[in-house]
């Protein structure tokens, strides 16, 4: 007897990221109507404290209709709540302002330079530090990407070119060819590492021309996802991460801990499950930066050791995320530790 074949399709490939980047929800009632909640005027907040609200119709797709708590819309959907301050907050919790090394350039690590290569996002995460960043003065985009290479090639202890944002793959594919030409002169940088939420959020942009980009590249490569969620997978993520794999990428996943989104074990182990079947591993938990705006999102730090107590108990020790906190004027993450309690 034949039955439907289960064989693995290859990825497909996928098309038009730029129609499917423009075509985003920007509007909070075009969101409510997309997921159902239309008729819910008490999710219309009264502004988007400055931050506007977008977020690609494929995410949008991926939340549960009519589910006002859904976690993916939690996500983005910008509240009233927002503007209660709370104290140890600010506009710039990381201290990247003081960690500049040259015009997008972030160099606090020792082996590791972070590069600004762009400002922009396909989706405004509610709870992101980018809310408040400059990126006006700060991107390192063409002319400024020479001073940002000049420090690299003078720093040979630089083994590791990270491209952030925003989101680097914002950027044409020929920008990011433009930068990485520099790179395959310096033979003491051996891997770059790519950190974006493009291919959980608008699949589309791991694109044909992005794949033979990435798999010509005579480096290491990492691709450090961004998913907080097992909801935010879905057959069109899957395809991207296969296509990422194929051009030679290793991928990792960092998630944000959230209150109300993924702030429980089970949640986060089918987060950790669900990214691994895409083909990608649990890199980082991150605490949440502090930021002006966020702190409805805070897990404090007892409850969140508890959660990775539990994974621990539960998953593959491959399966289980650091748990970390980003604070100015540390030399790397620092991990939340249980020994603190
Ligand atoms: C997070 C970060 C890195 C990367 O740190 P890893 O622990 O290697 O992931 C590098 N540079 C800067 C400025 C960072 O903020
Ligand atoms: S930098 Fe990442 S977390 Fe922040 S808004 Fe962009 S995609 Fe979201």
């Amino acid at each position: 007897m034949i039955t439907a074949s289960p064989t693995p399709r290859l990825p497909t490939p996928i098309q038009g990221w730029r129609e499917a980047w423009r075509d985003a929800i920007t509007d909070v009632r075009d969101l409510l109507q997309a997921v159902g909640l239309a008729h819910r005027d008490d999710l219309v907040p009264p502004d988007d404290a400055g931050f506007p609200l977008r977020v690609p119709r494929g995410f949008a797709a991926r939340m549960r209709p009519g589910d006002a708590n859904d976690p993916l819309l939690l996500q983005v959907l910008p509240r009233a709540l927002e503007h209660t301050g709370a104290p140890g907050y600010s506009v710039d919790a990381v201290g990247d302002m003081a960690a500049r090394a040259g015009h997008g350039l972030l160099h606090k690590y020792d082996g590791r330079a972070l590069l600004i290569a762009s400002g922009s996002c396909a989706i405004n995460c509610r709870y992101c530090f980018r809310r408040h960043f400059p990126y006006g003065e700060e991107i390192a985009a063409a002319a400024q990407w020479r001073e940002a290479l000049a420090h690299v090639a003078a720093d040979t202890s630089i083994r590791e070119l990270i491209l952030s944002g925003g989101d680097p793959l914002s950027l044409a594919t020929h920008k990011l060819a433009e930068l990485t030409r520099g790179l395959a002169a310096l033979p003491h940088v051996i891997r770059l590492r790519i950190h974006t939420r493009l291919p959980v959020v608008l699949p589309e942009r791991v694109d044909d021309a992005f794949v033979e980009w990435l798999a010509a590249l005579p480096l290491q490569k990492v691709v450090v996802l961004h998913a907080n969620h097992a909801n935010e997978f879905d057959a069109s993520v899957d395809a991207a991460c296969a296509r990422l794999r194929a051009a030679g990428a290793t991928l990792l996943n960092q998630a944000v801990l959230l209150r109300g989104v993924n702030d429980d074990a089970d949640t986060l182990a089918s987060l950790c499950e669900r990214s691994f079947a895409a083909g990608v591993l649990p890199y980082y938990l991150h605490q949440l930066d502090k930021v002006t705006g966020a702190a409805h999102f805070e897990v404090p730090d007892e409850a969140a050791l508890g959660l990775v107590e539990t994974l621990r108990a539960r998953l593959p020790g491959y399966l289980v995320p650091k748990l970390v906190r980003e604070l100015p004027g540390d030399p790397s993450k620092r991990p939340i530790a249980d020994f603190a309690r």
